[in-house]
This record gives structure tokens, C-alpha cells and sequence, in this order.
């Protein structure tokens, strides 16, 4: 089949490559020229495991990428919107750039004269799709929905970091339509994927993307909130939740505790359902405390920080990790954000390192020193603030020794070096 993806971001560009491999003919939609270019040069836009190799085995033959609408829509039978949904200043979803995507392909689809589906695959919340996306598609096109052209709900469940495995081994595919035909379209187009698909009506597709992330959230905030309960109580968090994991009706993941979840999902996606619920007069209670532990989290290693050294003015604070988890170079509320935030408020020299993503943090903290080595970031610090669970931190050891004070706050449960002042975030 021939499918445009229009955004050629995380979701854009591995759900582009994983179509490829799967032998659809794909082309890329972006404003950004530069990262249309580096998609037909072969070279991933963003870090992903396994992308890069996609891309080169498919660039230019049956993958291509281009700025032109227009070229994109007539080329193909269904285009998925994979653009951004940040959250706006109050937290709720800001959708301006889904309302510009969806006019620059719905001003494509006027000058087409064949049948067309439209799906939305961004993270947006229930309703959206109906109420907001499809009027501006007839309005641009001049043409009816459910009889010119098609629309469907289709959310993304990847994890960054294993982004192309899980797309194409999803242990999901949900397919909302607001009718069958389009629904048929996009499901044969996953076919070939050994997954039951799931269809469904628009706004449940949207709401299964939201409850999805949101559990997994709460999860987290409460064992965030139990370790924190366990620290003052001397209890071993990790062997408490190991305990729990074991019940089958709740399952071992994602019950470690540690400084938070970050990344451009959960805390969108769960600040996006709060104000989706309050615009609907419903006050949700668990999830804006959810929310509230998690900001709470990040800002107990400062805590700790200050308990052990006390007045931080001057002092060299060595932060490893620096993106909102392993195997990504992407920093979207990483959780070393807030903490370098307040070391800086607090008048902290910050020596920075992580493998992969100082260049994206270099714009949000400019002016702290970034180091190419731990050992660097690492070499007569006062202490150490570990953010991220990068496996190469597992063996750091010998590296501690050239530290001034060999104080390291893990916020994370991955450091092993046995001579070094330890303490866990909440263990
Ligand atoms: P992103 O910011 O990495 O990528 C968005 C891309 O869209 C960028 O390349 C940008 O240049 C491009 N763009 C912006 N305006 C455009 C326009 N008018 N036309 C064409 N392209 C345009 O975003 P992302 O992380 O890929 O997320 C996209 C959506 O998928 C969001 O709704 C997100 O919540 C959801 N999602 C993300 C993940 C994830 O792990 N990142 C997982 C599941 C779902």
C-alpha cells in the first residue's frame, strides 16, 4: 500500500521506516527541510536503535521524504498525522500543530480526486479527532467525511529506545474509525503484523492511548510514593515491590522507584487527561497527584544533596545522565531538568555527562560544562547526582576515586561501587 506519514519525528520516522520494512511504499511529510533531507540521505532525524539501518536500506527506493503536501497526499491512499501534541501553559493539549497538519492535508485532498483516509496517530484526547480534526479537514478540502474521504484514530504505543522493535512487534494495534471502510484500510495496511487489531470508535481509541499512559504513570508515582514512605521507615523498597510485582493481577512493571518519569508522553499525556476531565467538570483527584509525586520526586535528590554537604554556592556537582532514560538522546522532562534547575537556583557549579543526549540539553542549559567521559564529569566534584538509568553507569567504580568528596545520590539503583558515601533516592 502507499502511505504518507506527515511528521518525521519519533513516531514519524520509526512508523515510516517499520512500514518500509514491511513492504509499504512510504512517503515523509515535514516542515522541517533539513530532517527531509537527512531521511533521504539515509540518516535518522533522531537517535533509535535499528532506524538507521531501515533508512538506508530504504531510503530512496521505497521510502522518500519531502515538504510537499500536496506530492504526498496524490501519491498515496492514507496519510497518518504524527506531528507533536505539547501541552499548552495549563497543562491541556495544545493542538496547533495537528490544526496545521490537518489543513495543509486537507488543502491537499481538494485537489485529489480519489478516495482518501486520514488518521490521526498523535497522542490527542477523546473527541479530538471527531470534533477537531475532521471539521478542518472538510473545511479544507470542500469534501465529506465518510463519503470522499476517511478518518481514523490509530495510537502509537512505542517505547522510545525500542521504538522499531515494538512497532513492529506490538502487543496492541488499536484502530478507531468513523466508519468501516476507513477502518478496513488502515487495518489492512497492518495486516501483515502478527497482532490482533482492535477496532473501535474514535474517542475510545483516543481514550485507550490516555488510560494506557496514565496507568503506567501511576504506577510509577506509586511506587515513587511507597519508597519514599519506605526510606523514613528503613524498609527495602525494591524488595517490597519485588514482593508485589509477584501477584499476577499486577505484574513487575514499571514498580521501581526513583526520581520520576519523564519524556514526551506521560507527563503530557497525563497533564492532557486532567484538563480534558476538569473542561468536563470531573475533578480527577488521582491523577493530579499523580502529577504532584512526580514533580516532588526529582527535587528529594537536591534534598539529600543539601542534608549531606549543606551550602551548595561554588560547589561541583557532577550530574550523570541526562536524558529521561537509557538508550535515548531525547531530554522532554527529563528529570535532570529540574534537578539541574534547582542545583544552578542554588548556586552549583554542574559538571554534566551522558552518552547521548548533552547536545539536545546544551540548548535548555547553555552555559554548564559538559563533559565527553564520567570520569570527566566526575573529577573533583563534591558529589554526584545519578538521573538516568544508562547501563555504562553500572561498572562506573575507579572513576569515583578522582571525585573530591566521594558522595554519590543515586536516583536511579544502578550505581555498584561499593568505596563511595551511597545513598538511594528513596531505598
Ligand atoms: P516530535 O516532536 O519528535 O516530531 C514531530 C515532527 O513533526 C517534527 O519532525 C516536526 O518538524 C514535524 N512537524 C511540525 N509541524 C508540522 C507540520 N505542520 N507538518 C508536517 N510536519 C510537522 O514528536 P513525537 O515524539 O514523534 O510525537 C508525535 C506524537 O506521537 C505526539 O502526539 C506524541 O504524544 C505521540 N507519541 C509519541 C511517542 C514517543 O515515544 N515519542 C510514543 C507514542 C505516541
Amino acid at each position: 500500500m502507499k502511505v504518507s506519514v506527515i511528521g518525521s519525528g519519533y513516531v514519524g520516522s520509526v512508523t515510516a521506516a517499520c512500514f518500509a520494512e514491511v513492504g509499504h511504499e512510504v512517503i515523509c511529510v515535514d516542515i522541517d527541510r533539513k530532517k527531509t533531507e537527512q531521511i533521504n540521505a539515509g540518516i535518522p532525524p533522531i537517535y533509535e536503535e535499528g532506524l538507521g539501518e531501515l533508512l538506508r536500506k530504504y531510503a530512496g527506493k521505497r521510502l522518500i521524504a519531502t515538504t510537499d503536501y500536496e506530492f504526498a497526499v496524490n501519491e498515496t491512499d492514507i496519510s497518518f498525522i504524527c506531528v507533536g501534541t505539547p501541552s499548552a501553559e495549563d497543562g491541556s493539549i495544545d493542538l496547533s500543530i495537528v490544526r496545521a497538519a490537518a489543513a495543509s492535508i486537507g488543502a491537499a485532498m481538494e485537489k485529489k480526486n480519489s478516495y482518501h483516509v486520514v488518521v490521526v496517530k498523535s497522542t490527542v484526547v477523546p473527541e479530538t479527532t471527531e470534533k477537531f480534526v475532521l471539521p478542518i479537514l472538510e473545511e479544507t478540502s470542500g469534501k465529506k467525511a465518510g463519503k470522499d474521504f476517511g478518518v481514523a484514530m490509530n495510537p502509537e504505543f512505542l517505547r522510545e529506545g525500542k521504538a522499531v522493535h515494538d512497532f513492529i512487534h506490538p502487543d496492541k494495534i488499536i484502530v478507531g474509525s468513523i466508519d468501516r471502510r476507513s477502518g478496513d484500510l488502515v487495518s489492512e495496511l497492518y495486516r501483515i503484523f502478527e497482532c490482533e487489531i482492535t477496532r473501535t470508535g474514535l474517542a475510545t481509541a483516543e481514550m485507550i492511548k490516555y488510560a494506557n499512559n496514565s496507568l503506567l504513570a501511576t504506577k510509577i508515582s506509586f511506587s515513587n510514593e511507597i519508597g519514599n514512605i519506605c526510606k523514613k521507615l528503613g524498609i527495602d523498597t525494591y524488595e517490597v515491590m519485588e514482593a508485589v510485582g509477584r501477584d499476577f493481577r499486577i505484574s513487575p512493571k514499571f514498580l521501581n522507584s526513583g526520581a520520576g518519569f519523564g519524556g514526551s508522553c506521560f507527563p503530557k499525556d497525563v497533564k492532557a487527561l486532567i484538563g480534558k476531565a476538569k473542561a468536563i467538570g470531573y475533578s480527577p483527584v488521582l491523577l493530579e497527584s499523580v502529577i504532584a509525586v512526580n514533580e516532588r520526586q526529582p527535587l528529594l535528590m537536591t534534598e539529600i544533596l543539601q542534608r549531606k554537604i549543606g551550602d551548595l554556592t561554588g560547589k561541583k556537582i557532577a550530574v550523570l545522565g541526562l536524558a529521561f532514560k537509557n538508550e535515548t538522546d531525547d531530554i522532554r522532562e527529563s528529570r535532570s531538568i529540574p534537578v539541574i534547575a534547582e542545583l544552578l537556583r542554588l548556586e552549583a557549579q554542574v559538571s554534566a555527562y551522558d552518552p547521548m543526549a548533552t547536545e539536545n540539553m546544551k540548548r535548555i542549559f547553555p552555559a554548564i560544562e559538559y563533559c565527553e567521559k564520567a570520569a570527566d564529569a566526575l573529577k573533583d566534584a563534591d558529589a554526584c547526582l545519578v538521573m538516568t538509568e544508562w547501563d555504562e553507569f553500572r561498572n562506573l567504580d575507579s572513576e569515583f576515586r578522582e571525585m573530591k568528596e566521594k558522595i554519590v545520590i543515586d536516583g536511579r539503583r544502578i550505581i555498584k561501587a561499593k568505596d563511595v558515601d551511597y545513598e538511594g533516592l528513596c531505598w
